[in-house]
């Protein structure tokens, strides 16, 4: 955990698809938001204890089954916890064709949304106020969370901008041309120093990625 941060952020490397699960906090905060749980709930419940946090929300970026494996085993802990989606992915909570789960052989539903969301949504959980963005590609309706209440914005981006690369798009309902226009659109405007907390791999920022993405870069 970074602690030159505005916010407290933990990440959990769920199995077996090396996804990020992030638990993040403001400062001090007992309470927590779950960004994403994969698959292993046990560990991402261990964790928390061990951070001493609770959730009081389970935000999900897209609907794939490795961002959304923990969330039955999450709401067994916290049955009222509640779940948040962009409302172009939340079918795919119920479905394991969608969530890719069934074609990897491992079928998995989660359960439904509590509340969907739509690009410019403003929400505050755990006292933490983000902006909903929607970037299709990766998945129809995938969107990332966008801090912007301090000097340095964090994005939580799931599988949108990675470092060096981007999201799959050879998925039902991918589409890389769209894909790079919502990153042009709706990242690359914000300050070079922005970090970006990817659904695989490490951190990056916004700067580096301009400069460097073979992808989505401006080089
Ligand atoms: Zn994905």
């Amino acid at each position: 955990m970074r602690s030159d941060l505005p916010l407290d952020v933990s990440i959990v490397v769920t199995l077996p698809f090396q996804e990020n699960t992030l638990i993040v906090s403001l400062p001090g905060s007992k309470e927590c938001l779950v960004i994403d749980p994969g698959f292993g709930s046990r560990r991402i419940v261990e964790q928390l204890a061990d951070l001493q946090k609770s959730p009081v929300a389970i935000l999900l970026t897209h609907g794939h089954v490795d961002h959304i494996a923990g969330v039955a085993g999450l709401r067994e802990t916290w049955p009222e916890i509640p779940i948040l989606i962009g409302v172009g992915d939340a079918p795919m909570l119920l479905d394991s064709q969608r969530n890719l789960s069934a074609p990897f052989g491992m079928p998995v539903t989660a359960p439904p949304a509590t509340q969907t969301l739509n690009h410019h949504d403003r929400i505050v959980l755990a006292g933490i106020p983000l902006e909903v963005r929607e970037i299709p590609g990766h998945s129809p309706g995938h969107v990332v969370f966008v801090y912007s209440n301090a000097k340095v914005p964090l994005v939580f981006g799931g599988d949108v901008l990675f470092q060096g690369s981007i999201g799959r798009t050879d998925f039902p309902g991918g589409d890389q041309q769209l894909l790079i226009e919502g990153i042009h659109r709706h990242l690359f405007g914000l300050p070079d120093d922005t970090l970006v907390f990817p659904g695989h791999g490490p951190t990056t920022t916004i700067g580096q990625e301009k400069q460097d993405n073979p992808f989505c870069g401006l080089n």
